[in-house]
């Protein structure tokens, strides 16, 4: 079984950072009156890739504490699924397929869901510090609700990003600046282990 790169006191900081971007989301939620209960789309199918290895590790982490044949399942399915998203972009074609973490139309490893996963759906805006700000509407349902209210609640993103960046600086201390970028699916990061630093 592959060593975890990250330290206990790490790990927790990621915990309570998504602990709190979940309750943030939550909040909009509730105001909107907006779940995902009954919703025809699952977005576990969406393109995303994924940009640090702070998220990387602690997805491993999870990964590591499934049973053998539960991970051996999802390892199965990264190799499809990166496949198959080959083929795709090799026609020139934005991948729509069901994310390899997904079990009967759940995330089969929810307490470790990265960012993206926590922040899609509820309309969320970030900050810069110049001041511009750019917005996200949520997904078509939640758009249905927001309809074409004035105030709208939003996550704001920008404080969460700052941390995640901050939690990322930490775990690569002195080769920060000298580790290639992370640009990954979730496959991806499946298929080829936890980050080596
Ligand atoms: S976030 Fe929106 S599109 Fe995705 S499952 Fe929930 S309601 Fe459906
Ligand atoms: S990690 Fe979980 S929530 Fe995120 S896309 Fe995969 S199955 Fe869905």
């Amino acid at each position: 079984m592959e060593a975890s790169i990250l330290q206990p006191e790490l790990a927790a900081k990621i915990a309570d950072l998504y602990d709190r971007m979940e309750k943030a989301y939550d909040l909009v939620a509730q105001q909107l009156d907006f779940t995902c209960n009954g919703c025809p789309d699952n977005c576990c199918d969406s393109y995303f890739q994924h940009h640090t290895y702070v998220e990387w590790a602690y997805l491993w982490l999870g990964l590591m504490e499934l049973a053998p044949e539960r991970r051996a399942a999802m390892e199965s399915r990264a190799a499809a699924y990166a496949a198959a998203c080959d083929k795709a972009l090799a026609r020139g074609e934005r991948p729509q397929l069901m994310c390899p973490l997904n079990e009967k139309g759940r995330c089969g490893l929810y307490l470790h869901r990265l960012m993206i996963c926590r922040m899609h759906g509820v309309p969320s805006s970030l900050t810069f510090p110049n001041g511009k700000m750019q917005k996200f509407p949520g997904c078509f349902r939640c758009q249905e609700i927001v309809g074409d209210r004035q105030a709208v609640p939003t996550v704001e993103r920008a404080s969460l990003f700052r941390e995640l960046a901050a939690l990322e600086q930490t775990l690569l201390g002195e080769q920060q600046g000298q580790q290639p970028k992370v640009k990954k699916t979730i496959a991806e990061m499946i298929l080829i282990g936890p980050p080596r630093l």
